[in-house]
């Protein structure tokens, strides 16, 4: 396992040079006022699900932690691009940025495994779609609450969709209360840790109006599962995303092959 703590100014492009569009890249806002005292991890892929995540959570934390975790997807250094931008975006300056490889090794998705070809989406089916890494995100928390307690976070926010998203079992509310229990007999007795799932209940659509109405950076976001230069347009995530931005009524800043 190899890590990498601090930011990395040479992939951040300065969020201030990516003005698009509709998009206004320039400090995020907060616009409630409830009392900011705590610290909490974001875990931040890059895609716009956990960037919409890290505005909700810029708004009710006075302090950011942002964690990404690469496992041998097709995009990861795009991903990781994104999360370097976003973070610069929110001026966070606590990143933790680690490559796991058991997954990839483990295969099984057609995210981690190149001979199980990235599928076109199909948004009607109920089957799990190939994508789905199994069991990736108790990976995640489990690296996110190691890290909380170390750093002595009180929050740990995830960018789960359950039901306008792809089926994957890991992306369910149960899924994420069993887990909060599991933190909570696996950590420290003086140890308070909360999983926050903000985005869980939402659609796509309400998704992207959160984000705009939070002057979230959209267009840093990355979510396609196989293209690193244009997006695909095909794949379940693009699908989704595209989805979701036609029935919000605004168009998707970032660009499409
Ligand atoms: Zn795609």
């Amino acid at each position: 396992m190899k890590t990498e703590e601090g930011g990395s100014q040479e992939t951040g492009v300065r969020s201030q040079e990516k003005s698009n569009g509709n998009f206004h890249a320039n400090s995020p806002i907060r616009s409630s006022d409830v009392s900011l005292s705590s610290l909490a991890v974001c875990l931040v892929s890059g895609g716009m699900d956990s960037c919409v995540t890290a505005a909700i959570a810029h708004e009710e934390n006075e302090e950011l932690a942002f964690l990404h975790v690469s496992y041998g997807q097709r995009t990861e250094a795009r991903e990781r691009r994104a999360f370097e931008e976003l973070a610069d975006y929110y001026e966070v300056k606590r990143r933790l940025a680690i490559s796991i490889e058991h997954l990839a090794r483990i295969g099984g998705s057609s995210l981690t495994d190149q001979s199980i070809p990235v599928a076109a989406a199909d948004l009607a089916s109920s089957e799990i779609p190939t994508s789905y890494v199994p069991f990736r995100n108790a990976h995640l928390l489990a690296i996110a609450v190691s890290w909380a307690e170390v750093i002595k976070a009180e929050r740990i926010y995830i960018g789960a969709v359950a039901e306008d998203s792809s089926g994957y079992p890991d992306c369910r509310p149960e899924f994420y209360a069993a887990f909060q229990k599991v933190v909570e007999v696996g950590t420290k007795p003086l140890t308070k840790i909360e999983i926050m799932t903000p985005v869980i209940a939402l659609t796509k659509a309400e998704i992207v109006r959160r984000g705009l109405k939070l002057n979230a950076p959209l267009q840093l976001t990355w979510s396609c599962y196989q293209a690193a230069e244009d997006a695909c347009g095909r794949c379940d995530s693009c699908a989704l995303r595209l989805r979701g931005f036609r029935e919000a009524g605004v168009s998707d800043p970032i660009a499409y092959a």
